[in-house]
């Protein structure tokens, strides 16, 4: 036995002795806390049984026979009474030490639940990264193999005063690449989009986008128009990312837009915001899909008919993008008439770097 239990076992001979004494139901209820402690300190009822006999013993010394055989009937109620108790509080005890274990069983299955979670969201975000990546370098790969077979064809036919302008068409190409890929893997490493943010012009941005975009549109036969206002105005902004975003979202218009129709990239701001809105007259979505096409590999059934190729990504980088650069990008569209994606920056009001008034 243990301390505890043999403090209980010498208080349980003085509660028997004193109910022996007065009859009490003071000391009958002492003798029901006391089961308490037995069950605690891990007493089965045998030891109990036996504890009682030991300090009925104890209790019955210098007891004539006669007061002796009354004490033991009387001993005989107050062991009833420890008894019942202790089964009533043996009862709650398991109960209470089931509920504990299912407790504990519940919280180690939800912790190994997470773990796997955790993991699979991991593996998952290192495939989305994979696939994001090639999503992105699709486009400045085309330019830069494009440029690249341009100059040696022109370099065959020895007609060498166009080759500094495609090599550095395909070296602005490959730079982008390096720098996009490089942004991109510091995004999913850090958890977040911390892109570098210099004041710069948009018009630019937009006008080289849609150089890109052209040829697409040309072989497509679908017209591609530019409407430039506020052609200075500034924000702080990655041009890498900015020309994702724009370039994304160009040709995602003429992806989505059937032959003999119209794409239009427009440039606007007002006092606070400068915006870039691409608008076509293509297929539109339907607002189910407007509210899923900014999600991972989202794409509308519709979609998947007009253009087979295609990861669902393009929409989730130029939302994120966009945020990295306190920004917002939104839908307007009906079905069968077309969409007009727009995406909202805050105006930087300073002046860049070099300039007069910087
Ligand atoms: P992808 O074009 O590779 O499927 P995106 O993330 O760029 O991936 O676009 C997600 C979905 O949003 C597309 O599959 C399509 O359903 C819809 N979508 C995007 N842009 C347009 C658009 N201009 N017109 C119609 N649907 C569009």
């Amino acid at each position: 036995m243990d301390d505890q239990a043999l403090l209980s076992a010498d208080d349980y001979a003085d509660a028997l002795t004193e109910y022996l004494h007065d009859h009490s139901e003071k000391a009958l209820y002492k003798a029901t806390k006391l089961s308490q402690h037995f069950i605690e300190s891990g007493l089965g009822p045998e030891d109990i049984i036996a504890l009682h006999f030991e300090a009925l013993d104890q209790a019955q010394e210098g007891r004539s026979y006669r007061e002796q055989a009354r004490a033991s009937s009387d001993a005989q109620q107050f062991l009833l009474e420890v008894m019942i108790a202790y089964g009533v509080k043996y009862k709650e005890y398991l109960e209470l030490k089931l509920t504990e274990a299912m407790r504990d069983s519940e919280a180690r299955s939800a912790r190994e639940r997470e773990r796997t979670m955790e993991a699979e969201r991991l593996e998952r975000e290192r495939g989305d990264l994979l696939q994001l990546v090639a999503h992105e370098l699709r486009s400045p790969i085309t330019a830069a193999a494009g440029n690249l077979k341009l100059a040696e064809r022109y370099l065959d036919q020895g007609r060498l005063e166009s080759l500094p302008r495609f090599l550095g068409s395909a070296r602005e190409a490959v730079e982008r690449l390096s720098r996009l890929s490089g942004d991109l893997v510091e995004t999913t490493r850090s958890g977040r989009v911390e892109l570098p943010l210099t004041p710069l012009v948009l018009a630019p941005i937009v006008e080289q986008a849609n150089r890109w975009a052209r040829v697409a549109a040309l072989s497509k036969g679908v017209a591609l128009e530019e409407e430039l206002e506020c052609e200075e105005v500034l924000v702080l902004g990655n041009s890498d990312a900015l020309l994702s975003i724009v370039g994304n979202l160009l040709s995602n218009a003429v992806r989505y837009t059937p032959h003999g129709g119209r794409v239009t990239a427009r440039l606007g701001c007002d006092a606070g915001h400068a915006w870039i809105e691409i608008a076509d007259t293509g297929i539109g979505i339907t607002p189910e899909a407007q509210e899923r096409i900014f999600e991972k590999f989202f794409r509308a059934p519709d979609a998947r008919q007009i253009d087979v190729r295609g990861l669902g990504l393009g929409l989730a980088l130029v939302k994120q993008l966009t945020e990295a650069h306190d920004g917002s990008v939104i839908v307007a569209s009906t079905p069968g008439e077309g969409s007009t994606f727009r995406v909202r920056l805050p105006r930087y009001s300073g002046a860049i770097e070099g300039e007069p008034g910087a």
